[in-house]
């Protein structure tokens, strides 16, 4: 079997380039007689693979010198427990936005170590857009303030950074890391699991302005201890070796694309074919609004729950695959992360077209 379009939201595509440039130094990686899974993490040449990957993703995203990379595991999931437990370090209380299940489990965890103030919340609308903020809700003391940038399962996003003046602003990117430009100086901490657009799943990428390291509660775990891992070059411990190396593959297929800029305008133009065609469809309809929507995640519908489950039959036999909705709210939905080709988007609206003449 060929190679399918797959628009899973995570783990999700990898660029071809990069499997086959793994592929090739699978079992004798830069000249060393062995796999970089061989690798001791101690070697020098492991030590430039690291170095590498976090050169690319500081040249990538412009991350300013003030700030430390950390390559972790635990997923973005351990990030919900990490980020309180290191940054609430003075009045112990966060402002969150609920924008969605990721949210609602990054509340959860905060508040088991301080206080919770839910700023604004979309869960009326089955969080299918992003609330406005109001400023006069924000705590001006908390630790911290919490967003989720991009709503992998609802398929929002925020188009405008919200403005915390002195209040760190601490973002979850795992869906749109790299897919878009951002001024990581408008943040305090970012964090993402890989699997969405980085590398492999056992990866987690931390980016953290120095100040905010060192203050972490006193029962912290040494593990979950910003400090540990920044004063240790992420290497504390043994970290997840292979997909620090994928992920410094997939750094430099990007690069070579054309950086942060180039990407951003093909993700744009992906999803404007998908969308185009959601608005002009008499019988596929897109759930979040517009001013709002998403460019990774596309989540669609269809009139019933039948044509649902037919069409994401009919779509799997064809070659798209992993376009059922999350779990926990059905439908379909197009993950097209940058690894996903616009021929893979162009593929999937004709396919979308001839189910719709057949189906009306
Ligand atoms: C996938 C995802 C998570 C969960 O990531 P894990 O690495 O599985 O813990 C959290 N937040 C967002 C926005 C995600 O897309």
């Amino acid at each position: 079997m060929d190679r399918v379009y797959n628009f899973s939201a995570g783990p999700s595509m990898l660029p071809l380039p990069v499997l086959e440039k793994a592929q090739k130094e699978l079992t004798n990686a830069r000249g060393t007689g062995m796999s970089v899974m061989e690798m001791s993490h101690r070697s020098k040449a492991y030590q430039e693979i690291i170095d590498e990957a976090e050169r690319l993703l500081r040249e990538l995203m412009e991350i300013p010198d003030n700030y430390k990379v950390l390559f972790l595991q635990g997923g973005a999931s351990t990030q919900f427990s990490t980020v309180p437990l290191n940054l609430f370090s003075k009045s112990r209380k966060a402002d969150f936005v609920n924008t969605g299940m990721w949210s609602k489990k990054a509340i959860a965890e905060a508040k088991r170590y301080g206080t919770v103030n839910i700023v604004a919340s979309s869960e009326d609308k089955t969080f299918n857009y992003i609330p406005r903020l109001d400023k006069e809700k924000f705590s001006k003391d908390a630790d911290f303030f919490h967003i989720t940038i991009n709503n992998t399962i609802y398929g929002t996003r925020y188009t405008t950074i919200p403005d915390t003046g002195d209040v760190p602003l601490v973002t979850d990117m795992s869906s749109s890391i790299l897919s878009q430009y951002y001024d990581v100086s408008k943040f305090g901490l970012i964090y993402a699991g890989a699997q969405k657009n980085i590398g492999p799943a056992g990866l987690t990428v931390v980016i953290i302005r120095e100040d905010l390291i060192g203050n972490a509660m006193e029962f912290t775990p040494v593990m979950l201890n910003y400090k540990t891992h920044a004063e240790n070059g992420s290497m504390y411990n043994t970290p997840p070796t292979f997909a620090i190396y994928i992920a410094m593959l997939v750094f430099e297929w990007l690069k070579e694309f054309g950086g942060i800029p180039a990407i951003e305008q093909y993700n744009i133009e992906k999803a404007k074919i998908l969308y185009d065609f959601l608005d002009n469809s008499s019988l596929f309809k897109g759930t979040v609004v517009p001013e709002d929507r998403s460019l990774m995640n596309v989540p669609f519908i269809l009139p019933t729950e039948e044509l649902n489950k037919k069409f994401i039959k009919e779509a799997e036999a064809a070659g798209f695959v992993n376009l059922a909705g999350h779990r926990s709210v059905g439908g379909m939905r197009a993950s097209i992360y940058n690894a996903m080709p616009i021929e893979g988007v162009l593929a999937l609206v004709e396919f979308m077209k001839k189910f719709e003449t057949e189906n009306n």
